[in-house]
Protein backbone atom coordinates (compact mmCIF):
# COMPACT_ATOMS: atom_id res chain seq x y z
CA UNK A 1 0.00 0.00 0.00
CA UNK A 2 0.85 3.52 0.12
CA UNK A 3 1.75 3.75 3.72
CA UNK A 4 5.23 2.23 2.53
CA UNK A 5 5.89 6.35 1.15
CA UNK A 6 5.36 7.83 4.38
CA UNK A 7 2.84 10.45 3.40
CA UNK A 8 0.86 10.94 6.46
CA UNK A 9 -1.40 13.17 4.51
CA UNK A 10 -3.66 15.55 6.78
CA UNK A 11 -5.22 18.16 4.38
CA UNK A 12 -6.30 20.92 6.83
CA UNK A 13 -6.29 23.01 3.59
CA UNK A 14 -8.74 20.92 1.69
CA UNK A 15 -11.54 20.95 5.24
CA UNK A 16 -12.12 24.37 4.36
CA UNK A 17 -14.66 24.83 2.06
CA UNK A 18 -14.79 24.67 -1.54
CA UNK A 19 -14.96 28.83 -1.65
CA UNK A 20 -10.92 27.97 -1.36
CA UNK A 21 -9.73 26.13 -3.99
CA UNK A 22 -11.47 23.59 -7.15
CA UNK A 23 -10.32 19.89 -6.40
CA UNK A 24 -8.68 17.98 -9.51
CA UNK A 25 -6.04 15.21 -9.63
CA UNK A 26 -2.84 16.56 -11.24
CA UNK A 27 -3.35 15.71 -15.30
CA UNK A 28 -0.47 12.81 -15.89
CA UNK A 29 2.02 13.02 -18.04
CA UNK A 30 4.17 10.71 -21.01
CA UNK A 31 7.34 9.21 -19.24
CA UNK A 32 7.96 10.80 -16.08
CA UNK A 33 12.36 10.50 -15.47
CA UNK A 34 13.25 11.27 -11.54
CA UNK A 35 16.12 13.56 -12.36
CA UNK A 36 16.84 14.67 -8.33
CA UNK A 37 15.34 13.54 -4.70
CA UNK A 38 15.94 15.88 -1.83
CA UNK A 39 17.01 12.81 0.45
CA UNK A 40 17.58 14.38 3.71
CA UNK A 41 14.31 16.70 2.86
CA UNK A 42 12.52 13.36 2.37
CA UNK A 43 13.32 12.14 5.72
CA UNK A 44 12.83 15.14 7.56
CA UNK A 45 9.39 14.96 5.72
CA UNK A 46 9.03 11.68 7.37
CA UNK A 47 8.74 10.29 3.68
CA UNK A 48 10.90 6.98 2.77
CA UNK A 49 13.83 8.07 0.05
CA UNK A 50 13.73 4.63 -1.08
CA UNK A 51 9.73 4.10 -1.83
CA UNK A 52 9.96 7.40 -3.92
CA UNK A 53 12.60 6.48 -6.16
CA UNK A 54 10.98 3.20 -7.22
CA UNK A 55 9.03 3.66 -10.39
CA UNK A 56 5.39 3.91 -8.32
CA UNK A 57 7.19 7.64 -6.42
CA UNK A 58 8.34 8.74 -9.57
CA UNK A 59 4.58 8.60 -10.27
CA UNK A 60 3.33 10.16 -7.70
CA UNK A 61 6.35 12.74 -7.95
CA UNK A 62 4.84 13.01 -11.67
CA UNK A 63 1.46 13.63 -11.12
CA UNK A 64 0.33 10.42 -13.03
CA UNK A 65 -0.89 8.61 -9.33
CA UNK A 66 -2.61 10.18 -6.69
CA UNK A 67 -0.87 8.77 -3.50
CA UNK A 68 -3.91 7.33 -0.87
CA UNK A 69 -4.76 10.23 1.80
CA UNK A 70 -3.57 12.87 -1.03
CA UNK A 71 -7.00 15.07 -1.80
CA UNK A 72 -5.33 17.29 -4.77
CA UNK A 73 -6.71 20.73 -5.09
CA UNK A 74 -6.08 24.58 -6.96
CA UNK A 75 -5.94 27.02 -4.66
CA UNK A 76 -7.89 30.12 -5.22
CA UNK A 77 -6.16 33.36 -4.78
CA UNK A 78 -5.82 36.95 -6.58
CA UNK A 79 -3.28 39.40 -6.81
CA UNK A 80 -1.30 42.76 -7.78
CA UNK A 81 0.93 42.29 -10.48
CA UNK A 82 3.35 45.07 -11.27
CA UNK A 83 0.83 47.17 -9.45
CA UNK A 84 -2.56 46.24 -11.38
CA UNK A 85 -5.36 43.96 -9.39
CA UNK A 86 -5.83 40.48 -11.10
CA UNK A 87 -9.01 39.11 -9.27
CA UNK A 88 -8.44 35.56 -10.18
CA UNK A 89 -4.95 34.00 -10.34
CA UNK A 90 -5.02 31.06 -8.26
CA UNK A 91 -3.04 27.82 -9.08
CA UNK A 92 -2.67 27.69 -13.13
CA UNK A 93 0.18 24.86 -13.02
CA UNK A 94 0.24 23.91 -9.46
CA UNK A 95 -1.45 21.09 -7.68
CA UNK A 96 -1.62 20.99 -3.78
CA UNK A 97 -1.29 17.29 -3.45
CA UNK A 98 -1.47 17.65 0.29
CA UNK A 99 -0.23 18.50 3.98
CA UNK A 100 2.35 16.67 6.25
CA UNK A 101 3.22 16.82 9.55
CA UNK A 102 7.37 17.11 9.33
CA UNK A 103 9.93 15.68 12.24
CA UNK A 104 9.92 19.03 13.48
CA UNK A 105 6.11 18.94 14.46
CA UNK A 106 5.27 21.65 11.67
CA UNK A 107 3.31 21.23 8.97
CA UNK A 108 4.14 21.34 5.17
CA UNK A 109 1.95 21.77 2.14
CA UNK A 110 3.45 19.18 -0.68
CA UNK A 111 2.35 20.81 -4.06
CA UNK A 112 2.92 20.06 -7.55
CA UNK A 113 4.24 22.70 -10.25
CA UNK A 114 3.77 22.40 -13.79
CA UNK A 115 0.94 19.61 -12.76
CA UNK A 116 -1.41 20.57 -15.54
CA UNK A 117 -3.83 22.57 -16.47
CA UNK A 118 -6.56 23.68 -13.97
CA UNK A 119 -9.81 26.22 -13.53
CA UNK A 120 -7.05 28.89 -13.15
CA UNK A 121 -5.08 28.13 -15.81
CA UNK A 122 -6.70 31.16 -17.92
CA UNK A 123 -4.36 30.59 -21.66
CA UNK A 124 -1.68 28.73 -19.87
CA UNK A 125 -0.44 25.21 -20.61
CA UNK A 126 -0.57 24.36 -16.89
CA UNK A 127 3.15 23.43 -17.64
CA UNK A 128 6.90 24.14 -16.23
CA UNK A 129 9.94 23.77 -18.56
CA UNK A 130 13.12 22.07 -17.63
CA UNK A 131 14.70 25.16 -17.13
CA UNK A 132 13.22 27.77 -14.41
CA UNK A 133 12.11 23.89 -12.52
CA UNK A 134 16.39 23.66 -12.25
CA UNK A 135 16.55 26.80 -11.10
CA UNK A 136 13.91 27.27 -8.14
CA UNK A 137 15.28 23.85 -7.60
CA UNK A 138 18.82 25.33 -6.98
CA UNK A 139 17.93 28.86 -5.88
CA UNK A 140 15.35 27.66 -3.33
CA UNK A 141 17.89 25.23 -1.69
CA UNK A 142 20.77 27.98 -1.86
CA UNK A 143 18.69 30.00 0.29
CA UNK A 144 17.81 27.61 2.86
CA UNK A 145 21.49 26.59 3.75
CA UNK A 146 22.12 30.36 3.46
CA UNK A 147 19.71 30.37 6.20
CA UNK A 148 16.65 32.46 4.56
CA UNK A 149 13.00 31.62 4.83
CA UNK A 150 11.95 29.81 1.75
CA UNK A 151 9.76 26.95 -0.17
CA UNK A 152 12.04 24.04 -0.79
CA UNK A 153 12.57 21.58 -3.42
CA UNK A 154 11.50 18.08 -2.64
CA UNK A 155 11.82 16.86 -6.43
CA UNK A 156 12.08 17.30 -9.80
CA UNK A 157 11.16 14.93 -12.83
CA UNK A 158 11.42 15.26 -16.27
CA UNK A 159 7.72 14.17 -18.13
CA UNK A 160 8.53 13.38 -21.80
CA UNK A 161 6.60 16.00 -23.09
CA UNK A 162 7.29 19.46 -24.84
CA UNK A 163 6.47 22.52 -23.92
CA UNK A 164 5.92 25.59 -26.02
CA UNK A 165 7.34 29.07 -25.14
CA UNK A 166 9.89 31.15 -27.24
CA UNK A 167 11.13 27.74 -28.44
CA UNK A 168 10.21 23.98 -27.74
CA UNK A 169 11.77 22.87 -24.37
CA UNK A 170 11.84 19.77 -22.13
CA UNK A 171 8.77 19.87 -19.80
CA UNK A 172 9.57 18.92 -15.80
CA UNK A 173 7.05 18.69 -12.55
CA UNK A 174 8.97 20.49 -9.28
CA UNK A 175 7.87 18.89 -5.65
CA UNK A 176 7.65 22.35 -3.79
CA UNK A 177 7.91 22.28 0.00
CA UNK A 178 6.05 25.40 2.07
CA UNK A 179 4.99 26.03 5.17
CA UNK A 180 1.78 26.67 3.34
CA UNK A 181 1.21 28.53 0.05
CA UNK A 182 -1.04 31.14 1.55
CA UNK A 183 -0.48 34.11 -0.14
CA UNK A 184 -1.61 37.76 0.21
CA UNK A 185 -3.13 37.51 -2.69
CA UNK A 186 -5.57 34.42 -1.02
CA UNK A 187 -6.91 37.07 1.22
CA UNK A 188 -7.53 39.54 -1.92
CA UNK A 189 -9.45 37.19 -3.80
CA UNK A 190 -11.83 37.08 -0.99
CA UNK A 191 -11.82 40.87 -0.04
CA UNK A 192 -12.36 41.90 -3.99
CA UNK A 193 -15.73 39.67 -3.89
CA UNK A 194 -16.37 41.17 -0.50
CA UNK A 195 -16.83 37.66 0.85
CA UNK A 196 -15.77 38.94 4.90
CA UNK A 197 -16.79 35.63 6.30
CA UNK A 198 -14.12 34.17 4.22
CA UNK A 199 -11.41 36.73 4.69
CA UNK A 200 -12.16 35.58 8.48
CA UNK A 201 -11.93 32.01 8.02
CA UNK A 202 -8.78 33.11 6.21
CA UNK A 203 -7.27 35.03 9.19
CA UNK A 204 -8.08 32.44 11.37
CA UNK A 205 -6.90 29.59 9.13
CA UNK A 206 -3.37 31.59 8.83
CA UNK A 207 -3.35 32.02 12.53
CA UNK A 208 -3.60 29.05 14.29
CA UNK A 209 -1.17 27.30 11.06
CA UNK A 210 1.46 30.21 11.07
CA UNK A 211 1.12 32.58 14.19
CA UNK A 212 -0.61 30.84 16.74
CA UNK A 213 0.26 33.28 19.44
CA UNK A 214 -1.77 35.99 18.00
CA UNK A 215 -4.69 33.93 18.90
CA UNK A 216 -4.44 34.63 22.31
CA UNK A 217 -3.33 38.56 21.50
CA UNK A 218 -6.29 40.79 23.01
CA UNK A 219 -6.61 41.93 18.71
CA UNK A 220 -6.09 38.83 17.31
CA UNK A 221 -6.00 39.87 13.51
CA UNK A 222 -4.31 42.65 14.49
CA UNK A 223 -1.30 40.19 16.30
CA UNK A 224 -1.32 38.49 12.82
CA UNK A 225 -0.81 41.59 10.64
CA UNK A 226 2.16 42.55 13.24
CA UNK A 227 3.18 39.33 13.11
CA UNK A 228 3.67 39.29 9.08
CA UNK A 229 4.61 42.44 8.93
CA UNK A 230 7.93 41.66 11.24
CA UNK A 231 8.68 38.31 9.38
CA UNK A 232 8.40 40.40 5.99
CA UNK A 233 10.90 43.42 7.26
CA UNK A 234 13.05 40.60 8.51
CA UNK A 235 12.95 38.40 5.25
CA UNK A 236 13.32 41.05 2.61
CA UNK A 237 16.81 42.50 4.88
CA UNK A 238 17.64 38.47 4.84
CA UNK A 239 17.06 39.08 1.00
CA UNK A 240 19.69 41.98 0.83
CA UNK A 241 22.13 40.70 3.23
CA UNK A 242 22.85 38.14 0.09
CA UNK A 243 22.49 40.49 -2.72
CA UNK A 244 19.53 38.84 -4.03
CA UNK A 245 16.75 40.08 -6.43
CA UNK A 246 13.04 38.83 -5.99
CA UNK A 247 12.55 39.94 -9.49
CA UNK A 248 8.32 39.23 -9.07
CA UNK A 249 7.31 40.43 -6.08
CA UNK A 250 3.74 40.47 -6.72
CA UNK A 251 1.24 40.11 -3.89
CA UNK A 252 0.50 36.70 -5.28
CA UNK A 253 3.67 35.49 -4.62
CA UNK A 254 3.92 37.46 -0.91
CA UNK A 255 4.03 34.40 1.56
CA UNK A 256 1.68 34.79 4.61
CA UNK A 257 3.96 32.49 6.45
CA UNK A 258 6.89 34.67 5.53
CA UNK A 259 8.41 32.32 3.71
CA UNK A 260 10.65 33.82 0.14
CA UNK A 261 7.91 31.89 -2.47
CA UNK A 262 7.98 31.97 -6.34
CA UNK A 263 11.32 31.94 -8.14
CA UNK A 264 10.49 33.04 -11.18
CA UNK A 265 13.39 35.80 -12.78
CA UNK A 266 15.44 35.70 -9.19
CA UNK A 267 18.89 36.90 -9.07
CA UNK A 268 22.18 36.62 -6.62
CA UNK A 269 23.78 40.18 -8.16
CA UNK A 270 27.79 39.91 -8.89
CA UNK A 271 28.67 43.80 -8.89
CA UNK A 272 26.78 45.96 -6.45
CA UNK A 273 23.84 48.04 -7.68
CA UNK A 274 21.26 49.23 -5.52
CA UNK A 275 19.78 49.85 -8.84
CA UNK A 276 20.08 45.91 -10.40
CA UNK A 277 17.06 44.36 -12.04
CA UNK A 278 17.22 41.13 -14.01
CA UNK A 279 14.41 40.04 -14.73
CA UNK A 280 13.13 40.19 -18.57
CA UNK A 281 9.64 41.22 -17.67
CA UNK A 282 10.37 44.38 -15.13
CA UNK A 283 11.26 47.01 -17.55
CA UNK A 284 10.55 50.10 -15.35
CA UNK A 285 12.84 48.11 -12.48
CA UNK A 286 9.27 48.17 -10.45
CA UNK A 287 11.13 45.18 -8.54
CA UNK A 288 14.82 46.78 -8.35
CA UNK A 289 17.52 45.80 -5.44
CA UNK A 290 16.47 48.42 -3.63
CA UNK A 291 13.34 48.74 -3.90
CA UNK A 292 12.39 45.29 -1.99
CA UNK A 293 11.26 46.96 0.86
CA UNK A 294 9.01 49.31 -0.60
CA UNK A 295 7.82 46.85 -2.00
CA UNK A 296 7.26 44.71 0.55
CA UNK A 297 5.22 47.40 2.34
CA UNK A 298 3.02 48.00 -0.27
CA UNK A 299 1.71 44.42 -0.34
CA UNK A 300 1.62 44.24 3.03
CA UNK A 301 -0.70 47.48 2.95
CA UNK A 302 -2.60 45.61 0.46
CA UNK A 303 -3.11 42.53 2.79
CA UNK A 304 -4.19 45.47 5.37
CA UNK A 305 -6.72 46.79 3.26
CA UNK A 306 -8.33 43.25 2.73
CA UNK A 307 -8.23 43.09 6.89
CA UNK A 308 -9.92 46.10 7.11
CA UNK A 309 -13.35 44.36 8.12
CA UNK A 310 -12.44 42.72 10.76
CA UNK A 311 -9.33 43.94 12.11
CA UNK A 312 -10.68 45.94 15.21
CA UNK A 313 -12.50 43.07 16.21
CA UNK A 314 -15.37 45.19 16.55
CA UNK A 315 -17.80 47.79 15.05
CA UNK A 316 -15.73 50.49 15.46
CA UNK A 317 -15.94 51.26 11.43
CA UNK A 318 -13.45 52.12 8.90
CA UNK A 319 -11.71 54.44 10.08
CA UNK A 320 -10.31 53.35 13.42
CA UNK A 321 -9.67 50.23 10.95
CA UNK A 322 -7.74 52.33 8.85
CA UNK A 323 -6.18 54.10 11.91
CA UNK A 324 -5.70 50.36 13.32
CA UNK A 325 -3.73 49.16 9.93
CA UNK A 326 -1.50 52.53 9.15
CA UNK A 327 -0.20 51.85 13.23
CA UNK A 328 0.71 48.42 12.12
CA UNK A 329 2.32 49.14 8.72
CA UNK A 330 4.17 52.16 11.07
CA UNK A 331 6.22 49.50 12.18
CA UNK A 332 7.93 48.35 9.07
CA UNK A 333 10.49 50.37 8.25
CA UNK A 334 11.93 50.57 11.97
CA UNK A 335 11.80 47.05 11.76
CA UNK A 336 13.48 46.62 8.65
CA UNK A 337 16.10 49.05 9.76
CA UNK A 338 17.09 47.41 12.40
CA UNK A 339 17.38 43.77 10.47
CA UNK A 340 19.18 45.30 7.65
CA UNK A 341 21.87 47.02 10.49
CA UNK A 342 22.12 44.28 12.72
CA UNK A 343 22.80 41.76 9.36
CA UNK A 344 25.51 44.88 8.42
CA UNK A 345 27.39 44.09 11.76
CA UNK A 346 27.25 40.74 11.47
CA UNK A 347 28.38 40.74 7.83
CA UNK A 348 31.09 43.59 8.65
CA UNK A 349 32.15 41.51 12.03
CA UNK A 350 31.24 43.97 14.51
CA UNK A 351 30.19 42.52 17.71
CA UNK A 352 28.64 45.39 19.73
CA UNK A 353 26.13 48.33 18.62
CA UNK A 354 27.62 51.49 17.94
CA UNK A 355 26.38 54.92 16.53
CA UNK A 356 27.74 55.20 13.07
CA UNK A 357 27.78 50.94 12.01
CA UNK A 358 25.02 51.43 9.58
CA UNK A 359 26.96 54.49 8.56
CA UNK A 360 30.03 52.17 7.79
CA UNK A 361 28.40 49.51 6.21
CA UNK A 362 26.46 52.08 3.85
CA UNK A 363 29.58 53.88 3.13
CA UNK A 364 31.23 50.46 1.91
CA UNK A 365 28.24 50.11 -0.19
CA UNK A 366 28.38 53.03 -1.99
CA UNK A 367 31.87 52.50 -2.53
CA UNK A 368 31.42 49.20 -4.22
CA UNK A 369 28.56 50.38 -6.29
CA UNK A 370 31.12 53.58 -7.49
CA UNK A 371 33.16 50.68 -8.26
CA UNK A 372 31.40 47.76 -9.32
CA UNK A 373 32.71 45.45 -6.67
CA UNK A 374 31.18 41.98 -6.56
CA UNK A 375 29.22 41.26 -3.61
CA UNK A 376 29.60 37.92 -2.32
CA UNK A 377 33.41 38.20 -2.72
CA UNK A 378 33.72 41.57 -1.60
CA UNK A 379 31.68 40.52 2.20
CA UNK A 380 33.62 37.22 1.56
CA UNK A 381 37.12 38.33 1.48
CA UNK A 382 36.51 40.96 4.04
CA UNK A 383 36.64 37.57 6.83
CA UNK A 384 40.35 37.03 5.83
CA UNK A 385 40.81 40.74 5.86
CA UNK A 386 39.82 41.26 9.20
CA UNK A 387 42.24 38.66 10.23
CA UNK A 388 44.80 40.94 9.40
CA UNK A 389 45.36 44.02 6.83
CA UNK A 390 48.38 42.11 5.27
CA UNK A 391 45.36 40.12 3.43
CA UNK A 392 43.81 43.02 1.63
CA UNK A 393 45.33 42.35 -1.64
CA UNK A 394 42.79 39.93 -3.12
CA UNK A 395 40.06 42.08 -1.75
CA UNK A 396 40.92 45.55 -2.94
CA UNK A 397 41.24 44.61 -6.33
CA UNK A 398 37.92 44.12 -6.41
CA UNK A 399 36.86 47.55 -6.50
CA UNK A 400 37.95 49.59 -9.74
CA UNK A 401 39.81 52.28 -8.32
CA UNK A 402 41.39 49.42 -5.06
CA UNK A 403 42.35 53.08 -2.94
CA UNK A 404 38.48 53.47 -2.66
CA UNK A 405 38.63 50.30 -0.46
CA UNK A 406 41.78 51.19 1.58
CA UNK A 407 40.15 54.47 3.09
CA UNK A 408 37.43 52.89 3.82
CA UNK A 409 39.14 49.94 5.55
CA UNK A 410 40.78 52.10 8.04
CA UNK A 411 37.72 53.32 9.68
CA UNK A 412 36.36 49.60 9.61
CA UNK A 413 39.74 48.52 11.20
CA UNK A 414 39.76 51.74 13.76
CA UNK A 415 35.72 50.14 14.66
CA UNK A 416 36.83 46.82 14.98
CA UNK A 417 39.56 47.45 17.60
CA UNK A 418 36.84 48.70 19.25
CA UNK A 419 35.08 45.60 20.25
CA UNK A 420 36.87 43.35 22.62
CA UNK A 421 36.61 39.82 20.67
CA UNK A 422 39.62 37.54 19.79
CA UNK A 423 40.25 37.65 15.83
CA UNK A 424 39.11 33.90 15.48
CA UNK A 425 35.97 34.44 17.04
CA UNK A 426 35.15 37.30 14.89
CA UNK A 427 36.67 36.37 11.75
CA UNK A 428 34.47 32.79 12.13
CA UNK A 429 31.25 34.42 12.99
CA UNK A 430 31.81 36.83 9.28
CA UNK A 431 32.32 33.50 7.63
CA UNK A 432 29.23 32.00 8.45
CA UNK A 433 27.26 35.34 7.51
CA UNK A 434 29.35 36.16 4.19
CA UNK A 435 28.91 32.80 2.02
CA UNK A 436 31.57 32.03 -0.57
CA UNK A 437 29.08 30.44 -2.48
CA UNK A 438 25.65 31.64 -4.29
CA UNK A 439 24.24 30.85 -7.49
CA UNK A 440 26.05 32.73 -9.65
CA UNK A 441 23.52 33.90 -12.58
CA UNK A 442 26.12 32.56 -15.26
CA UNK A 443 26.53 29.09 -13.73
CA UNK A 444 22.80 28.47 -12.95
CA UNK A 445 22.37 29.30 -17.27
CA UNK A 446 25.28 26.32 -17.58
CA UNK A 447 23.27 23.84 -15.80
CA UNK A 448 19.84 24.65 -17.70
CA UNK A 449 21.60 24.48 -21.26
CA UNK A 450 23.98 21.34 -20.56
CA UNK A 451 20.48 19.61 -18.78
CA UNK A 452 17.65 21.11 -21.63
CA UNK A 453 20.17 20.44 -24.55
CA UNK A 454 22.32 17.48 -23.61
CA UNK A 455 20.59 15.92 -20.78
CA UNK A 456 23.06 16.48 -18.56
CA UNK A 457 22.73 16.66 -15.43
CA UNK A 458 26.05 16.73 -13.54
CA UNK A 459 26.31 20.61 -13.65
CA UNK A 460 22.91 20.61 -11.80
CA UNK A 461 24.69 18.04 -9.25
CA UNK A 462 27.61 19.63 -8.86
CA UNK A 463 26.59 23.34 -8.60
CA UNK A 464 23.57 21.90 -6.20
CA UNK A 465 26.17 20.39 -3.63
CA UNK A 466 28.39 23.89 -4.09
CA UNK A 467 25.39 25.91 -3.08
CA UNK A 468 23.92 24.17 -0.29
CA UNK A 469 27.02 24.36 1.71
CA UNK A 470 27.73 27.95 0.60
CA UNK A 471 29.95 28.75 3.83
CA UNK A 472 32.12 26.12 3.34
CA UNK A 473 35.72 26.95 2.17
CA UNK A 474 36.71 24.50 -0.65
CA UNK A 475 39.95 24.67 -2.50
CA UNK A 476 40.11 23.88 -6.09
CA UNK A 477 36.05 25.47 -6.03
CA UNK A 478 37.22 29.19 -6.90
CA UNK A 479 35.22 29.13 -10.28
CA UNK A 480 32.05 29.07 -8.44
CA UNK A 481 32.90 31.52 -6.07
CA UNK A 482 34.30 33.80 -8.28
CA UNK A 483 32.21 36.37 -10.82
CA UNK A 484 31.37 35.92 -14.61
CA UNK A 485 33.65 36.98 -16.92
CA UNK A 486 31.97 39.79 -19.30
CA UNK A 487 31.37 37.39 -22.00
CA UNK A 488 29.85 35.36 -19.63
CA UNK A 489 27.73 37.64 -18.14
CA UNK A 490 23.75 37.06 -17.66
CA UNK A 491 22.13 40.43 -18.06
CA UNK A 492 18.14 39.39 -18.02
CA UNK A 493 16.52 36.50 -16.13
CA UNK A 494 13.29 34.92 -17.97
CA UNK A 495 10.44 33.25 -15.63
P1 LIG B 1 3.81 33.48 -11.56
O1 LIG B 1 4.26 34.59 -12.44
O2 LIG B 1 4.59 32.19 -11.77
O3 LIG B 1 3.78 33.85 -10.13
O4 LIG B 1 2.33 33.11 -11.99
C1 LIG B 1 1.31 34.07 -12.09
C2 LIG B 1 0.04 33.37 -12.44
O5 LIG B 1 0.13 32.76 -13.73
C3 LIG B 1 -0.37 32.27 -11.49
O6 LIG B 1 -1.78 32.29 -11.40
C4 LIG B 1 0.12 31.03 -12.18
O7 LIG B 1 -0.60 29.87 -11.80
C5 LIG B 1 -0.16 31.37 -13.64
N1 LIG B 1 0.70 30.63 -14.56
C6 LIG B 1 2.03 30.80 -14.77
N2 LIG B 1 2.49 29.95 -15.70
C7 LIG B 1 1.43 29.22 -16.12
C8 LIG B 1 1.24 28.17 -17.09
N3 LIG B 1 2.26 27.70 -17.81
N4 LIG B 1 0.01 27.66 -17.23
C9 LIG B 1 -1.01 28.13 -16.50
N5 LIG B 1 -0.92 29.10 -15.60
C10 LIG B 1 0.29 29.65 -15.39
MG1 LIG C 1 3.29 33.09 -8.46
MG1 LIG D 1 5.98 31.24 -10.77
Amino acid sequence: SDVRFGFGFDNTYARLDDRFYARLAPTPVAAPQLIKLNVELARSLGLDPEALTTPAGMEILAGNRVAEGSEPLAQAYAGHQFGSFVPRLGDGRANLLGEVVGRDGMRYDIQLKGAGRTPFSRGGDGRAALGPVLREYIVSEAMAALGVPTTRALAAVTTGESVYRESVLPGAVFTRVAASHLRVGTFEYFAARKDTEAVRTLADYAIARHYPQAAAASQPYRAFLDGLIARQAELVAQWMSFGFIHGVMNTDNTSISGETIDYGPCAFMEAYDPAAVFSFIDQRGRYAFANQPEIALWNLARLAETLLPILTGDNRGEEAAIAFATEALTAFAPQFEAARTAGHRRKLGLHTQQEGDGALAEDLLERMAANHADFTLTFRRLCEAAASQDNDSTLRVLFDNPAVYDTWAVAWRRRLQSDSVSNQVRVDAMRRANPAFIPRNHLVEAVINAATEQQNFQPFEDLLDVVTHPYDDRPGFEPYAIPARPEERVEHTFC
